[in-house]
């Protein structure tokens, strides 16, 4: 009899095949995420559990699985909805989806900074409400982008691929906080690590790329908006939990910063009667970040090859404690540059 597993929702067929090699494979076919039930009856029994960022994946669910639960694949690079410590405790290897959406998700970010400077947003509703009237010399004014300054809030992989489009693009300069020293990319951007507050009080674009911990759960509240300029744009691609809402909302609609960008939010969906909503300078779309072909074929890939690897009792390539596991990150270099100048088709 072949080991089971569980995928929590449809995913590319380059990874499912990969999986239904192997494995006696059950995939979540409906269109909204499985509840808490539906995912905790559904593991019982499995060797491995493909899960998304809308699935908390908590002791509970791995206990509910049973012993034999070997490994847990994140579908995305985030793994927040994880509780890796009792994965730990538990012996279940956990990994995710680094470096091919890392474009992808960069783009997105960009995407977001220009329609925050530029006013997309008011100006596809003025043409959609009719009101587009005349070619009007005031109106719609945004804000250029070369040669301002980009503040980039953790510089790791999206951070880094953000700072060079907006560089080789738009000329800007660079500037940025992390938790560790960077001599590597304070050479590549003639720049060296600032404070948060000096990179507030710096930037014109502020642009979030810190996954989401205890340190960096709502970094950007009254506080930090209170430093920024009132013509800072900020863009937030990383987790939506990095931003004080509330704060956000007084800071957008009391024009205290200019533009706000949103790719997440806190939580998903925003509520119907979120605020956030009707606020012109705030462009919102839904977590669309890692959502192109080539980047959603190379995650299932992936997810898929951590769990051939952790039912197989090996390492896993793509885990997320990686920076503790050589082995694991040397085949982890080895996927990615065999993968990073492909089709998007592997
Ligand atoms: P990464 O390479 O691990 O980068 C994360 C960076 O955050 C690291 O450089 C880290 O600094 C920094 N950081 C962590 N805590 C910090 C703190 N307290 N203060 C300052 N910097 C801090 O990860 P990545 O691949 O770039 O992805 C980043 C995040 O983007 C993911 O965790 C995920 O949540 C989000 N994401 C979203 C989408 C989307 O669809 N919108 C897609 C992909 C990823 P050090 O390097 O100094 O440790």
């Amino acid at each position: 009899m072949r080991n089971k597993i569980f995928v929590a929702r449809i995913i590319p067929d380059a990874g499912l095949q990969l999986l239904r090699q192997q494995f006696d494979v059950d995939v979540w076919q409906e269109f909204l995420p499985p509840n808490r039930e539906a995912i905790l009856s559904r593991v019982k029994g499995v060797v491995g559990l493909l899960s998304l960022l809308s699935d908390r994946i908590d002791a509970e669910v791995m206990d509910a699985a049973g012993p034999q639960l070997r490994g847990i694949a994140n579908f995305a690079v985030g793994y927040n909805n994880i509780d890796v410590a009792a994965a730990v405790e538990r012996g279940i290897a956990v990994g995710n989806t680094p470096d091919v959406l890392t474009d992808a998700t960069a783009d997105t970010a960009v995407g977001l900074v220009l329609a925050a400077a530029r006013h997309f947003q008011a100006s596809i509703l003025q043409v959609r409400s009719l009101q587009w009237k005349t070619w009007e010399p005031m109106g719609l004014l945004g804000h250029d982008l070369n040669g301002k300054t980009l503040g980039i809030v953790g510089m790791g992989r999206i951070g880094a691929a953000v700072a060079r489009k907006l560089v080789g693009g738009w000329g800007m300069r660079v500037v940025y906080t992390s938790r560790s020293p960077k001599p590597e990319i304070d050479h590549e951007f003639n720049t060296t690590q600032v404070s948060m507050d000096d990179l507030l009080a710096q930037s014109d674009v502020i642009s979030l790329h810190t996954d989401l911990n205890e340190q960096t759960k709502h970094m950007i509240g009254d506080r930090e908006f209170a430093l920024m300029k009132p013509n800072a744009i900020l863009v937030n691609t990383a987790r939506g939990g990095v931003i004080d809402q509330v704060a956000l909302y007084k800071a957008l609609k009391s024009k205290s910063i200019f533009a706000a960008g949103l790719d997440v939010t806190d939580p998903e969906p925003l509520p119907n009667d979120s605020p956030l909503r009707e606020l012109e300078n705030c462009t919102i779309l839904p977590h669309i970040g890692s959502a192109t072909v080539e980047a959603r074929d190379r995650m299932s890939v992936m997810a898929a090859q951590n769990l051939i690897a952790a039912s197989a009792g090996q390492p896993i390539p793509f885990s997320v404690r990686r920076v503790l596991d050589p082995i694991a990150n040397q085949i982890g270099q080895r996927f990615n540059a065999k993968f990073s100048h492909g089709s998007g088709s592997p």
